[in-house]
């Protein structure tokens, strides 16, 4: 087979492949063909069996990607509410809206009314402080960023204490150790897994001491035989030396969980009622906003940020400030309206019926139509929330149960991924379940249409 790898040239003149000359520029194809046709010699050499039906459709499905967006609406029937592979929060209607207009024209982001610049954080900044009493506040591009940036303005260079139950790491290599170790800050570690007292937080106070960091569990707990200072106990301990306390919140709520019955998260107005000195949470964990990191606190503590260099490198851009102005507005709203607009508490507090019926329609559809090739049921299941938020908690739900009588479950729930709109299942033992709690209203024929696709192609 090696040696009958196509040139480049003769590829170029297989039909199939001809046809996408006449829309893109001749060089980009060419190197596409050649990627690919490098990539297909380093899968023979490696052992794979291949031949060039393959090479033709691998490149093909190359070509296809110039054409065809990859970063496009997907269907999450996974049941993980905050995924960060699907693009975490959904946003509602109101808020794509906004975004559709902010980005087909000129928009206003740092302007005043006299035509000067101004701050571009000004009117995130007066809302944050209104839903949450903080004295001031400032976005960056996320939570991440949010904690590297306060560490580097308040600690660079000297110690910060934190407790050794604190050191997460959450998805994508975000460590403390090594956040703070980026910062320039030096971690003071302190206590044991399990148990911190505050007596371990005052006996490694020192001159070298620049901040106490308090940093939610997020997406895991400790039971058991445990100790955790409360925030109220670091806070008097930072006054009585002088030391500000940072509290990275993670997810950070704006409404009180426990009201619905789900675990209550800590809440950001409540933080900043304690007294600690600056807060930080994610925009699009459970504020179901835009990727950002919210910064709130003391005004002086902002002040300090917004001057440190590091800020203008974590700036966000016009689509993020004006989808979180959009989302926090809804916050301002009576918390029924809240809840009926906003895409991920709409999620999460969606009731029972609603998510049986939705599953019950779907099921209806997909017996009619494929009950010779697929055996259907729909049966109560859990849900989980993801995105390091409320993490013990599983939430009822009900799922379509699908078993392939024909191709195998994977092969189904890999073509159904490939469809033209993405559709995202889980796949247990023989067994395809679609998860409705966060499959949105009128998505069920979404996925009809991608198993109609799928089976109907056999
Ligand atoms: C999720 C999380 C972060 C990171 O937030 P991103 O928005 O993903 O950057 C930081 N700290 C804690 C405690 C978190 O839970």
């Amino acid at each position: 087979m090696l040696k009958n790898i196509p040139s480049v040239d003769k590829v170029l003149q297989w039909s199939e492949i001809k046809e996408y000359l006449e829309t893109f520029e001749h060089a980009y194809v060419t190197l596409i063909i050649r990627y690919t046709i490098d990539d297909f010699r380093s899968r023979i050499v490696s052992g794979e069996k291949m031949n060039l039906e393959h090479l033709k459709q691998s490149i093909i499905k190359e070509l296809q990607g110039l054409i065809t967006p990859y970063f496009r609406r997907a269907v999450n029937a996974l049941g993980i509410v905050l995924h960060t592979g699907l693009g975490r929060a959904p946003f509602s209607k109101g808020i794509a809206d906004i975004i559709y207009s902010v980005s087909s024209g000129y928009s206003q982001l740092q302007i005043d009314e006299y035509g000067r610049r101004a701050d571009r954080y000004r009117k995130i900044s007066r809302l944050i402080q209104v839903l949450t009493g903080a004295e001031a506040g400032i976005i960056v591009n996320n939570n991440a960023g949010a904690t590297l940036l306060i560490l580097n303005t308040l600690a660079k260079g000297r110690e910060v204490i934190v407790s050794r139950g604190q050191l997460i790491e959450i998805g994508g290599a975000f460590r403390i150790p090594e956040i703070m170790a980026q910062s320039g800050a030096i971690m003071h570690e302190i206590g044991t897994t399990n148990r911190t007292h505050l007596r371990n937080y005052e006996d490694a106070i020192n001159e070298q001491t620049a901040a106490l960091l308090r940093v939610h569990q997020s997406n895991y707990r400790i039971i058991g035989f445990t100790k955790e200072v409360k925030l109220e106990e670091l806070v008097q301990l930072g006054k009585k030396y002088s030391i500000p306390v940072i509290d990275d919140l993670g997810s950070g709520a704006l409404i009180d969980f426990s009201k619905y019955n789900l675990p209550k998260e800590p809440m950001v107005q409540e933080s900043i009622k304690t007294g600690a000195d600056v807060v930080c949470f994610s925009g699009d964990k459970l504020i179901g906003g835009p990727q950002c990191g919210i910064i709130i606190g003391k005004k002086q503590i902002i002040e300090k940020i917004k001057k440190n260099p590091l800020t203008r490198t974590l700036r966000c851009d016009k689509l993020t400030n004006a989808a979180l102005e959009a989302t926090l507005k809804m916050f301002l709203m009576k918390e029924e309206t809240l809840i009926k607009n906003h895409g991920v508490l709409g999620i999460l507090l969606k009731p029972l019926t609603d998510i049986k019926h939705q599953a019950n329609k779907c099921a209806k559809q997909l017996k009619k139509l494929h009950s010779s090739k697929l055996d259907i049921s729909v049966k109560a299941d859990v849900s989980e929330i993801g995105g390091g938020s409320l993490s013990t908690e599983e939430l009822p739900t009900f799922v379509v149960a699908v078993k392939s009588k024909q191709m195998s479950i994977q092969e189904l729930a890999k073509k159904l991924r490939q469809h033209r709109i993405p559709v995202y299942g889980r796949v247990s033992e023989d067994t395809l379940l679609l998860d409705f709690r966060t499959v949105l209203k009128g998505e069920e024929k979404i996925i009809v249409e991608a198993f109609n696709s799928t089976l109907n192609g056999q």
